[in-house]
């Protein structure tokens, strides 16, 4: 399955902001975007790219959404065709579809420190959805939808201290988390005031629409 294998925190500095890929790192001092010298676009000539296009601009939008999600090009042109087709605003759809891929259910519930972890207990087999073991970290949980870590991976000292780690972390409205029991539920479906990402969607809109 692709995946960006890239230096993690340079796709920050690329676009100028925390894309919390690191887990606790991204909130302490050790963050290069909080590090003055460092926020600025990666690259010999990164200070120097000032002026940018209307495409550019699109462009980047659409970039630190994929990469805050860690979503690779085709999945994301996927959930714009989806978004497109609904009768739905085009970016509220496509947020949501975001917001509801399992991985990121995951992260959110605190059952992971960063998504790119999520992502790779999802894969490893960890979760289980409805009582069913789930290892892709695409899948589109709905509303309802019981998300648990499964009961052998319960037992792993490397799982309980990820979830120990989790706790305390604000959990949004849209989940519920019972994190004694190792489970959340999807209350009902992420809505555009739900996603916290820092995000001009109609950018991208137009971006695909061109
Ligand atoms: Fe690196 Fe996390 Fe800071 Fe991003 S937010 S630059 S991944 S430490």
């Amino acid at each position: 399955m692709a995946r960006n294998t890239g230096p993690t925190c340079r796709q920050c500095r690329r676009e100028g902001m925390k894309l919390f890929l690191k887990g606790d790192r991204c909130f302490s001092d050790k963050c290069p975007i909080v590090k003055k010298q460092r926020n600025q676009p990666p690259g010999q000539h990164g200070q120097g790219r000032r002026k940018v296009s209307e495409y550019g601009l699109q462009l980047r939008e659409k970039q630190k959404v994929r990469r805050f999600y860690g979503v690779m090009e085709t999945q994301f042109r996927r959930y714009v065709d989806r978004a497109q087709r609904s009768q739905q605003p085009t970016g509220d759809v496509m947020l949501s579809l975001l917001e509801r891929r399992l991985d990121n259910v995951v992260y959110r519930m605190g059952f992971a420190l960063s998504r790119p972890q999520a992502r790779q207990l999802v894969r490893h087999g960890h979760f289980s959805v409805n009582g069913r073991k789930v290892s892709i970290p695409s899948f589109i949980v709905r509303q309802g939808d019981e998300i648990e870590v499964r009961p052998r991976s319960r037992e792993m000292a490397s799982i309980k201290e990820i979830v120990e780690r989790g706790h305390g972390r604000m959990v949004p409205e849209w989940v519920e988390v019972q994190r004694d029991q190792y489970k959340g539920r999807v209350i009902r479906l992420p809505e555009r005031q739900d996603v916290d990402v820092p995000v001009e969607e109609h950018l991208i809109v137009e971006l695909y629409s061109r």
